[in-house]
């Protein structure tokens, strides 16, 4: 019986363990705990979830309300625990976490073609297909032995991450697009700022409500990757020497350089999501709404994600995976979760989806076809593959990753619900292929 083997037995996982043993792949599932947990893991139980019981909102007008429909549709285990395990929580998706992770732990311990084996791997295995899903805080050895197969420079673990806002919420009628010295086009948004309103700004950062550090998470602020808040301890005039400095850039209204600019730098292809270069942040997320939206241009700003700071391993996806998440220099090991560059338990769960069906095709010599970019599988997918490598970060799934919709849609929330339509629509199609080219390997018998 062919086989493959799955390293890490969390949210990501198990879910690739699930869809392959259901393909009638033989399965060995290797989770470190309960002989080692890391810092933030507690049960022995897997798909553990470290930290809020919430799987976030439920409604199409977020697009993690879409993926986690699109993943009910295609009969996840994840979302099979997710409610049956629903606990009351207005418009979001909540889980008692104990009852989530004893239902997907009693199926997967179940499952006659998945073997699970508590222990360590220290390094990949030499051999066969085998998907690493060893999450954000991936034990020391087997993250030295993925630094060495992704090569130099290619294995992160810290996050420093800026906001990113929608770019239909930036007021044009005060920022302007330009590059410094006009070199390279019009790439960047400019906001500028006066005296007072650097300032004002400067001390709204110092004064700021700040996240603390968790207890295993040594502050690093290496090179480049400075919180601004810190940046604004350290003297007035530090951020506007830096991130915010001015030169070359001279705003069209006066035609003169303000006292400090704030730049944003297109995010996603289609240029619907913009970051704020250089603003790494561990203030709280309602600080950062607060304080960045008295940057001139940038008052009704939406930010499709707020900056943080913490420890997360995760390897530049767009520089070494293919679309079938794949690492490109050996395409028998895939990757999964939030150690690929997607963030958050929804997320993470899908990709291991996709992992495990990508991975039982190869196996069993029927490739399966990637899901439509307009579907929220699609759009986390096209993130990973096709984001700017030198700046990748982790994402949480957002509107901002799919391709527009063609017609004109007035307001916010009907662009978003023909997103949503239009997404599981698709989503449809790709289904039906996916059940036809594995339909026969269904409930194979042992
Ligand atoms: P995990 O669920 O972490 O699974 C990886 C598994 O691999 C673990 O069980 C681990 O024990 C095992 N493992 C690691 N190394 C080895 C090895 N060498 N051999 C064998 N087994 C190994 N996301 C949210 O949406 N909401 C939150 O509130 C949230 N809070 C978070 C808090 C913290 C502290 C962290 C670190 C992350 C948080 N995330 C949150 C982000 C992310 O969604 C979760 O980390 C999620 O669990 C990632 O899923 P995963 O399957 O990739 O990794």
């Amino acid at each position: 019986q062919p086989g493959i083997t799955i390293i890490g037995a969390g949210l990501a996982g198990c879910e690739a363990a699930w869809q392959a043993a259901e393909r009638g792949l033989r399965v060995i599932l290797y989770e470190m705990k309960p002989r080692v947990f890391s810092p933030a893991h507690r049960s022995p139980d897997l798909a553990e979830l470290v930290c809020s019981n919430s799987l976030r909102g439920t409604g199409m007008n977020n697009a993690v309300g879409c993926l986690k429909e699109e993943l009910r549709r295609c009969a996840t285990l994840f979302m099979q625990a997710a409610d049956a395990s629903a606990v009351p929580a207005g418009g979001a998706l909540a889980v008692d976490r104990e009852a989530f992770s004893a239902f997907i732990t009693d199926c997967i311990e179940r499952h006659p073609n998945i073997d699970l084996q508590r222990r360590e791997l220290a390094a990949v295995p030499a051999q066969g297909t085998t998907i690493i899903a060893s999450g954000p805080l991936t034990s020391a050895p087997l993250a030295a032995d993925i630094a060495r197969l992704t090569g130099s420079g290619q294995l992160y673990f810290y996050d420093a991450i800026a906001p990113i806002i929608e770019a239909d919420s930036i007021d044009h009628a005060i920022a302007w697009k330009a590059s410094r010295y006009g070199r390279g086009g019009d790439d960047y948004i400019n906001c500028p700022l006066s005296r007072e309103e650097y300032y004002a700004f400067i001390e709204a950062l110092r004064s700021a409500d700040k996240v603390p550090g968790k207890h295993f998470e040594k502050v690093i602020h290496f090179e480049g990757c400075m919180p601004i808040e810190e940046m604004a301890e350290r003297g007035d005039m530090t951020l506007a020497f830096g991130p915010m400095k001015p030169v070359g850039l001279p705003d069209p209204r006066t035609g003169k350089e303000p006292f400090a600019v704030v730049q944003l730098r297109q995010d996603n292809l289609h240029a619907t999501l913009f970051n704020m270069v250089g603003f790494q942040t561990k203030l709280t997320w309602p600080e950062q709404r607060r304080i960045f939206r008295t940057i001139p241009g940038l008052q009704n700003a939406r930010f499709a994600r707020l900056g943080s700071m913490h420890r997360n391993t995760f390897i530049n996806a767009p520089a070494c995976l293919d679309q079938h998440l794949r690492l490109k220099a050996e395409p028998r090991l895939f990757f999964a979760g939030q150690i690929t560059g997607v963030e958050g338990y929804v997320e993470s769960a899908a990709c291991g989806f996709l992992a495990g069906l990508f991975a039982a095709g190869q196996v069993l010599g029927n490739p399966l076809p990637l899901p439509p970019p307009t579907t929220s599988l699609g759009a986390l997918l096209g993130h990973l593959a096709h984001s700017e490598p030198d700046s990748f970060q982790p994402m949480n799934i957002n509107y901002g990753l799919f391709p527009p919709v063609e017609e004109r849609k007035r307001k916010r929330a009907e662009r978003r619900l023909a997103l949503a339509e239009r997404a599981l629509c698709d989503l449809e199609v790709w289904r039906r292929q996916i059940l036809a080219a594995t339909s026969d390997l269904l409930f194979r018998p042992q």
